[in-house]
C-alpha cells in the first residue's frame, strides 16, 4: 500500500527543481508553509551537466527581460554568474548578428547586455542561491532528490497532491498540497495526467521549423579569440546558421543549426564542414584554427509549443504551470530560461499582490504566466512562421503585411540606432511588442529607404 504524507492549504509542491522550479520555490518564501521540490535527477558535484537538462550541452544566453525576473527573485545573481565565468556581452557591440542585409552598425548602445555562460554553472548558481535563500527563510523548504513525479492526485475540480516514486525503487508515496506547481520543463506529463484526472488535456498549439541544433566547445589558439561574439542565424534563402561564444575559462561554444532534412551532422568532420556553409564565412574562419574540447552533441526538438492551462476551465484549482512546462520557444531567439524567471517573478508578484496562498492561486497566476509569456511567443512564431510555406499559405492580410512590416524594421534596425533600440528592447523582452509601432518607429521603419547593412563585420564600435 502506498505511504502517504499530508500537507496542509499552505503547502506546496514544485515538481522538477530545473531553474523555473528553483525560482518558483523561491517565490513561495514567505508565503507557504513548505515547500517541497520533488527532482527525478541527483544533482551533479562540482557543477556538472546532469541528464534531466540535455539541452544543457548547447548555448544559452540569458538577455535582459530574464536576468531583472532573476534579479528580483534572487538578488545578486548575475554578479554572482560574471563572477563564476559568464561573459556580459553588451548588445550590439559585442554580439555580430548577420542579417540577410549584411552586418549590422556595432553601436556602443550600454542598453541591454546579455550573459553568455554555460548552462550547469547557470543552473548551479541560481540553485546555490536559492538553497542559501531557503535556508534563510521561515518557509521549511525540502529538495527530494532522485525522486520522480509519476502522477497527480484530486480530482478534476481540484488538485490535492503528487504521487511519487524514488528512483532508488523505494515505496511510492502520495504527497498533498494546496498548491502543485509543475516545473518538469519540456517533457512535462501534466497533459496525460489530466487525463487520469478526467480532463481534457489543454488546447496545444505548434510552430516547428523543424531546426536541428549541434554544439561543440573549443579553446580558441593563443592570441586567436575574437573580440566578440559572433551569430550567424538561418535566414529565408539561408537555411543554416551558427553561434559562437565565449563562455566561461577561455572555452567557446559553437552551436550550428539547420532546418528539417538538414540538420548539422554530430560527427567532427562534418560539423566543421558544415559550419562553413552558414550564410557567411567569417564564422568559420573563427572556428577552423581552434582546439576541439568536446565531442558534438545534437539537439532536434526546437519547437514552439504553448500550452493553454489559464483558458477558462482548463484547468483544475491548485494547480499551476510554469517555464517550459507550459511553453517551449526555438531556441535560437534565446527566449526560454528568461520567460521561465519572469513567470515565477509573477507568482510571488501574485503572492504579494493579493496576501499569500489562496484556493485560487494557481488560476490567479497561471493567467499572468500566460500573459508574460505572450510577447516572446508573439515574437517567435512571427519570425518562424516565413519559415512554414503552409502557414504561409493560409495567412491573412494583415499578417502578410505585419510580416512585410517586421522584416523591414528588422533591416532598419542594423541600421539605425533609434529602431535598433527598440528592436532590442522587444527581443530582450523588456518592452512590449507594440513598442515597434509607435509612431516614430513606424515612420523610420517605412518613411526613410531601405539601406543594407555592412558588407564586414565591424571592427570598432560606433558611440551612439
Ligand atoms: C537547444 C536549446 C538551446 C536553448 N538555448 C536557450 C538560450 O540561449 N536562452 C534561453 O533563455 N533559453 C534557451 N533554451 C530554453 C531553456 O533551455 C529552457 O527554457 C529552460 O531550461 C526552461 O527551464 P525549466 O526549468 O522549465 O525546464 P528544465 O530546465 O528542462 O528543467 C526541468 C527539470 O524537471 C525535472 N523533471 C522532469 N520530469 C520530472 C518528473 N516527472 N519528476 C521530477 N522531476 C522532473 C528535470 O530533471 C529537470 O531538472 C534552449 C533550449 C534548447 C532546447
Amino acid at each position: 500500500m502506498e505511504d502517504q504524507h499530508t500537507g496542509g492549504a499552505r503547502d506546496a509542491i514544485v515538481i522538477g527543481g530545473g531553474l523555473a522550479g528553483m525560482l518558483a520555490a523561491t517565490a513561495l518564501l514567505g508565503h507557504a508553509d513548505t515547500v517541497t521540490v520533488i527532482e527525478r535527477d541527483r544533482y551533479p558535484e562540482n557543477r556538472g551537466f546532469r541528464k534531466g537538462v540535455p539541452q544543457a550541452r548547447h548555448l544559452h544566453i540569458l538577455i535582459t527581460g530574464g536576468q531583472r525576473a532573476l534579479e528580483a527573485l534572487l538578488p545578486g545573481s548575475c554578479a554572482a554568474l560574471t563572477e563564476a565565468g559568464a561573459h556580459r556581452l553588451d548588445l550590439p557591440r559585442d554580439l555580430l548578428t548577420r542579417t540577410p542585409t549584411g552586418w549590422p552598425r556595432r553601436f556602443d548602445e550600454r542598453r541591454h547586455h546579455t550573459l553568455s555562460v554555460t548552462r550547469p554553472v547557470l543552473d548551479a548558481v541560481v540553485t546555490e542561491r536559492a538553497r542559501a535563500a531557503f535556508a534563510d527563510s521561515a518557509t521549511r523548504v525540502a529538495v527530494r532528490e532522485a525522486t520522480e513525479v509519476v502522477g497527480l492526485t484530486g480530482d478534476a475540480d481540484r488538485v490535492t497532491g503528487v504521487r511519487i516514486r524514488p528512483r532508488d525503487g523505494g515505496a511510492p508515496h502520495t504527497l498533498t498540497a494546496g498548491l502543485v506547481v509543475d516545473a518538469s520543463g519540456r517533457s512535462s506529463r501534466a497533459p496525460r495526467w489530466y487525463a487520469e484526472l478526467g480532463l481534457t488535456a489543454p488546447q496545444e498549439e505548434i510552430v516547428d521549423t523543424g531546426l536541428g541544433y549541434a554544439t561543440r566547445q573549443y579553446r580558441p589558439g593563443p592570441g586567436r579569440a575574437p573580440d566578440t561574439g559572433v551569430n550567424v542565424p538561418n535566414w529565408p534563402g539561408s537555411p543554416r546558421g551558427g553561434c559562437y561564444l565565449p563562455v566561461e575559462d577561455g572555452v567557446w561554444m559553437l552551436t550550428l543549426a539547420g532546418m528539417r532534412g538538414d540538420h548539422p551532422p554530430t560527427e567532427p568532420e562534418g560539423f566543421l564542414a558544415y559550419s562553413a556553409t552558414v550564410g557567411d564565412p567569417y564564422l568559420h574562419s573563427l572556428v577552423s584554427g581552434a582546439e576541439p574540447l568536446t565531442p558534438v552533441h545534437g539537439f532536434h526538438d526546437t519547437r514552439n509549443r504553448r500550452r493553454r492551462y489559464e483558458r477558462s476551465g482548463a484547468s483544475p484549482r491548485g494547480f499551476l504551470v510554469l517555464g517550459d512546462a507550459h511553453c517551449t520557444f526555438n531556441p535560437v531567439y534565446g527566449q526560454g530560461m528568461s520567460v521561465a524567471a519572469l513567470g515565477a517573478r509573477a507568482l510571488r508578484d501574485t503572492l504579494e499582490r493579493t496576501g499569500g496562498l489562496l484556493p485560487d492561486t494557481a488560476t490567479t497566476v497561471q493567467r499572468e504566466v500566460a500573459a508574460v509569456t505572450d510577447p516572446a511567443w508573439v515574437a517567435a512564431v512571427g519570425a518562424d512562421l516565413p519559415y512554414l510555406r503552409d502557414a504561409e499559405e493560409k495567412r491573412s492580410a494583415g499578417e502578410r503585411l505585419t510580416s512585410w512590416y517586421l522584416d523591414r524594421l528588422a533591416a532598419r534596425a542594423a541600421v539605425d540606432p533609434v529602431v535598433g533600440a527598440a528592436f532590442r528592447d522587444v527581443f530582450c523582452l523588456t518592452a512590449p511588442l507594440p513598442r515597434l509601432f509607435s509612431p516614430r518607429i513606424a515612420a523610420r521603419t517605412v518613411l526613410l529607404p531601405r539601406r543594407p547593412a555592412l558588407p564586414a563585420p565591424p571592427t570598432v564600435a560606433e558611440a551612439v
